[in-house]
């Protein structure tokens, strides 16, 4: 496969958007393993083909074609598609078709290079020969995610639903995997529960998800958490609790990021990865602030119809927040009958946390809000130590990094900041084995949420940081 050069700019509004996805193999990155498997699930389950991407295989290639400037994420997601084209051509020889295929990249409405990503995949995918007849299917925050234009109207709000269920109970999945393993009685058996789990948990999700038997993929699930807790050995004691914020990609992509959560597991954590679901909750909850704030404007200038407009944009999104936290709720009532896994906050419990001591705000947007929020949160209700983890030059994480990092030393929290961009560092395992001999010593005074009648830090969970 060998590029041209080519610059067509209509492609970037006539080849990115809402297409229907009926027809055609839906082809979807994979930040997170789980995740993206269980999404694909529920495509199947609805009747459109789908296929994960192989992930940091095609990374020399994400190189090449990028200029350095980009964001790691970027150069990992633009490798995997080249790289499954390449495959797929050398497979199908003259059979090949690239318009058989979408490419499924989610975007956003800024404020760093996010946004860009996939209209700069477009310019790169132009350049090959025969390659600006894959169209990319773009979901936006601008929208809230919606799925309008890729299914039948009556069907989009199901296959919502489905999908949002399908993050929560892969989130679930990994927080099984980081709670049995570190306690596991037999090495490597949570690993090898945990993929034979998510394909279980991928066949269930596409039986059901489609008719919206919703229970049956849940007792699925309660039957591999009852399976799963029974790896664990009691004999072993708690561990220090490691928190992990940060860019979405990164935290989730294990290639990525070096398998850091296994690492600090070698150096003796428990680790809790912030999760899909939260993000997703997130941008619903943005949309609210952002149409409430368009409503209000157009009010004062008696714009009317726009006002009507905006308000039935609040209403929507409301919506959507109200049913996926009742949904969340849902999953994680039931799970934790079974077995201790940490539920996320309400999105509202988080910007309350940055607006009582004035420490960043929602209004400024991106992950910073979430990673601010949740560090503090945790460091206030039981964690040893928190990991904020991104790719190199990262805006939002460099903005959680500033802001963070005096109030952890404030707090008496160890704090570690970690970037990637592929290059492996010396001195890494050495800042995190350090990293994690604090956290230890942390964990030894004050106790933590697994060691229950040790713990001495959720008493300052209302205490102001500024005056801790
Ligand atoms: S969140 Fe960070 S890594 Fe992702 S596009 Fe923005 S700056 Fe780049």
């Amino acid at each position: 496969m060998e590029s041209k050069k080519k610059n067509n700019f209509g492609s970037l509004t006539e080849s990115i958007g809402k297409f229907d996805l009926r027809n055609k193999i839906v082809l979807i990155p994979a930040m997170n393993r789980t995740a993206s498997h269980l999404i694909a699930a529920t495509f199947k389950g609805f009747g459109i083909q789908a296929e994960v991407l192989e992930t940091y295989k095609g990374l020399d290639l994400g190189k090449k074609y990028t200029s350095g400037k980009e964001c790691f994420p970027c150069q990992i997601t633009l490798g995997d598609i080249l790289y499954f084209l390449k495959k797929e051509k050398n497979k199908l020889g003259d059979f090949f078709n690239p318009e058989n295929y979408l490419y499924f990249l989610p975007t956003a409405d800024g404020p760093c290079r996010f946004g860009m990503y996939n209209k700069y995949q477009r310019m790169v995918l132009d350049t090959f020969p025969g390659l600006d007849k894959l169209r990319i299917a773009s979901l936006t925050t601008r929208d809230g995610y919606s799925l309008e234009g890729l299914i039948e109207e009556e069907r989009s709000l199901d296959f919502r639903k489905a999908s949002y269920l399908a993050a929560v109970v892969a989130d679930v999945l990994d927080r099984l995997q980081w709670r049995i393993r570190p306690y596991e009685k037999q090495e490597g058996s949570t690993d090898e529960f945990i993929e034979r789990s998510r394909g279980v948990m991928a066949t269930t999700i596409e039986a059901y998800s489609f008719r919206k038997e919703f229970d049956k993929i849940l007792d699925k699930l309660e039957g591999i958490i009852k399976e799963g807790t029974t790896l664990i050995d009691p004999a072993i004691s708690a561990k220090p609790l490691i928190g992990i914020v940060g860019e979405i990609f990164l935290r989730m992509h294990v290639a990525a990021n070096q398998d850091l959560i296994r690492v600090l597991e070698r150096h003796g954590a428990e680790v809790v990865n912030a999760s899909l679901a939260e993000w997703v909750n997130y941008i619903s909850y943005d949309r609210i602030k952002s149409a409430k704030y368009d409503f209000r404007l157009n009010l004062n200038q008696l714009n009317f119809a726009s006002s009507k407009r905006y308000l039935k944009s609040i209403i929507k999104f409301k919506a959507d927040l109200l049913y996926q936290e009742y949904r969340q709720k849902q999953v994680y009532k039931r799970v934790k009958r079974l077995v201790d896994l940490v539920e996320d906050h309400k999105i509202a419990h988080l910007e309350r946390i940055l607006e009582k001591d004035d420490i960043y705000s929602f209004h400024l947007g991106t992950e910073a809000c979430l990673s601010i929020a949740t560090v503090v949160d945790c460091a206030r209700t039981g964690y040893n130590g928190m990991v904020n983890v991104f790719p190199f030059t990262c805006m939002p994480s460099m903005t959680t990094s500033a802001i963070v990092k005096p109030l952890m030393k404030k707090m008496r929290i160890p704090y570690l900041d970690v970037s990637y961009d592929s290059s492996i560092q010396p001195g890494r395992e050495a800042t995190i084995r350090t990293f994690m001999h604090q956290s230890y010593q942390h964990f030894q005074r004050y106790g933590n949420i697994r060691a229950n009648s040790n713990c001495k830090i959720s008493a300052r969970k209302n205490l102001s940081v500024l005056t801790e």
